[in-house]
């Protein structure tokens, strides 16, 4: 038996502590092991430790030992690790056990410390399903905003469809009368060999024309997926420009761009961006429809703040934000058009804030709306 003062220690520990022999036969435990195992002292004394362990260390226990005594190399005698015991309603529970050799003991005897770690099990297994949910609900929110996307893109240029068909109708004409020229130089007597090669250069010229407009075009509509790069807001909106003044032109509107020149790049999802832009200069048009053509201007601008987050404004001079639907501008199908379908501002902000950005409405100087978006310069972790 232990002395008074190792006693005393025991039962302060918080740690379970047992005491073996050299055959594995407990003679100590202190108040934490009957807690720990559910047994009582006087079942404890006198009984092998084996049974406080589930196979096969049950098993094989009376091997460690004979090999350590044999050989001085211990299974886990003089080094800690985290095993799982055998308590008596036979639950297993894991626990953090270090067994050394009572110093001077001859034969040895061995003491073992066990701290119950399920709590910890517990709290690292909550960590890892909230982990798990989070990058489950990330993929899901990924994947629907994709869709969303697709269907948005879609939807966006079958309403730019009039102003493209105009776009790409122009070269087509200049194409057919360049055309019907060659044919008068040809019958001519002799043929007007120089005029004839201007008009097939021209024809050629208007034939890249159209296909610029179509490669444009099948750029946006194309189903991306989400890639978030390091990307100048200024370059994005010029790339949509050419659609964004065929879309324009088509329905009579003014439209002007105030690109900064040196914006800082921050992390986007070029195609998600443009798409915002679109649906963004769409509303412009519509709502602008009500005027007359003359007065119609919509401003597109870029900027910097100096936090370095970056924000492209899209601006008219339309009759503003119906109060109607003012507060709940970016719900889903909140809409005051007889054939809207409500979803593009609310897409839209979904898109920003994504990007750990925003978009916000705010009625422009002469009456219009203006909408910006809002990206900050420290989100730089790609999706
Ligand atoms: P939809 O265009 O299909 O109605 P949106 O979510 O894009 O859906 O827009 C919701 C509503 O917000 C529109 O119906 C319109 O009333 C209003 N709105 C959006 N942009 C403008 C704008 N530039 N000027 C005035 N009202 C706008």
């Amino acid at each position: 038996m232990p002395s008074e003062d190792a006693k005393a220690l025991m039962e302060a520990a918080t740690d379970a502590v047992i005491l073996i022999d050299q055959t594995g036969r407990i003679y100590a435990v202190n108040h934490a092991a009957e807690d720990l195992f559910g047994y009582t002292q006087a079942e404890f004394i006198g009984s092998d430790v084996s049974r406080l362990m589930p196979e096969p260390d049950h098993s094989a226990h009376a091997g460690y030992l004979a090999r350590y005594l044999q050989t001085g190399i211990g299974h886990i005698i003089g080094r800690g690790r985290e095993v799982r015991v055998l308590r008596r309603d036979g639950s297993l529970v894991p626990v953090a056990l270090s067994v050394g050799r009572i110093a001077g003991s001859a034969p040895p005897r061995f003491v073992g410390f066990l701290r119950d770690v399920s709590e910890q099990h517990r709290a690292m297994a909550a960590i890892q399903n909230e982990r798990d949910y989070a990058r489950e609900s990330e993929a899901v929110s990924l994947r629907s905003q994709s869709r969303l996307m697709a269907v948005s893109r879609i939807a966006t240029m079958g309403e730019m469809a009039a102003g493209v068909a105009h776009e790409v109708n122009q070269p087509l004409a200049a194409i057919t009368n360049y055309a019907r020229a060659c044919e008068r130089f040809i019958a001519a007597d002799p043929p007007a060999l120089d005029d004839i090669r201007d008009c097939v250069r021209e024809i050629a010229s208007e034939t890249r024309r159209a296909a610029d407009i179509i490669r444009d075009l099948r750029n946006i509509v194309k189903d991306k997926r989400v890639e978030r790069l390091s990307a100048n807001l200024s370059d994005i909106v010029r790339q949509v420009q050419p659609l964004l003044e065929a879309d324009a032109r088509a329905h009579d509107t003014q439209l002007e761009f105030a690109l900064a020149e040196h914006l800082p790049s921050v992390m986007l999802d070029n195609a998600q961006i443009q798409q915002v832009l679109l649906n963004l200069a769409r509303n412009a048009m519509e709502a602008l429809a009500t005027k007359s053509p003359a007065t119609r201007r919509i401003l597109i601008s870029t900027r910097t703040d100096d936090q370095g987050a970056v924000e492209v404004s899209v601006s008219d001079n339309g009759p503003g934000v119906d109060a109607c639907v003012v507060d709940r501008l970016f719900d889903p199908f909140s809409t005051t058009k007889a054939s809207g379908g409500g979803l593009g501002l609310a897409i839209s902000r979904t898109i920003t804030q994504a990007h750990g950005g925003s978009l916000s409405h705010h009625p422009a100087e002469h009456g219009g709306a203006c909408f910006t978006i809002h990206i900050p310069q420290t989100h730089s972790d790609p999706a």
